[in-house]
């Protein structure tokens, strides 16, 4: 068995002082595997999530995200958030900045990239999410679905060994999401490590190694995406499926 990239074990988390939003989390991903996390709205996907490039902190448990564990030290911190890419569902652009200074913002300032260097990768990170002509529009200029894709391109140039998704389609139109799955199956083509907070089920049978179910901060039920639609084991499982399929 290969190392893990990422290890939950027996995480947990509390917002304040009483509210236990993640509850004894064991989670090992290994490299190049994509997961598609599910669950009602308030099971603490995101949290989760967020708990992987320390924008949220856990107070038990262990969680190393390649080799590293997370801590309280500000240097893991930040050698772990070079490796750790975020797409969030609202999209996050800088709106007075075009579509190639949002791009090579952090690789110019946290990466110590040279201009043209940075440049030349943020155009080829957009030619990969097919918009490499809209290079010089502001955000607003562009649809919801171009914009979700520049976002994509933007975490892609801190090339990134883990991406992370948070419901990356749930702010658009309906037809702009298949433009915005498509670029992240192309992703997990290419091999990349995902995390997928989302409900687009087909999107799961495509692409995912595991389908993750959390409900009121556990980890329910973990299975092959055939396995957990065709076969779900929990009352909870079933109940959700059943609202959303
Ligand atoms: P999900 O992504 O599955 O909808 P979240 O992880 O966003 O769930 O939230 C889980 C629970 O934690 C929700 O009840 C939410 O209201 C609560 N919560 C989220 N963020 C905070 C916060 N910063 N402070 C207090 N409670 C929070
Ligand atoms: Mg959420």
């Amino acid at each position: 068995m290969t190392e893990s990239i990422i290890s939950f074990q027996k995480v947990n988390k509390w917002y304040g002082n009483n509210f236990h939003v993640l509850r004894d989390i064991d989670l090992d991903v290994a490299r190049g595997e994509r997961i598609v996390v599910c669950g009602p709205s308030g099971s603490g996907k995101s949290t989760l999530i967020r708990c992987i490039n320390r924008l949220e902190e856990h107070q038990e448990g262990t969680l190393r995200v390649d080799g590293v564990e997370l801590s309280d030290d500000v240097k893991a911190i930040e050698a772990i958030r070079k490796q750790v890419g975020m797409v969030f569902q609202q999209f996050n652009l800088f709106p007075h900045l075009t579509v190639l200074e949002n791009l090579t913002l952090a690789p110019m300032w946290v990466g110590k990239l040279p201009r043209a260097e940075a440049e030349e990768r943020a155009m080829q990170q957009l030619k990969r999410v097919r918009i490499s002509e809209q290079a010089l529009k502001y955000p607003l200029q562009l649809s919801g679905g171009q914009q979700q894709r520049v976002a994509i391109a933007r975490a892609l140039c801190l090339t990134p060994k883990i991406m992370l998704f948070d419901e990356p389609t749930s702010a658009l139109d309906p037809e702009m999401i298949k433009e915005v799955l498509d670029v992240m199956i192309e992703l997990a083509g290419q091999g990349m490590t995902m995390i997928c907070v989302t409900h687009e089920m087909g999107f799961a049978k495509a692409v995912a190694n595991r389908v993750i179910f959390m409900d009121q901060g556990q980890i329910v039920e973990q299975a092959p995406p055939h396995q957990f639609f065709d076969n779900p084991q929990s009352e909870r499982t079933k109940d959700f499926l059943s609202k959303i399929l």
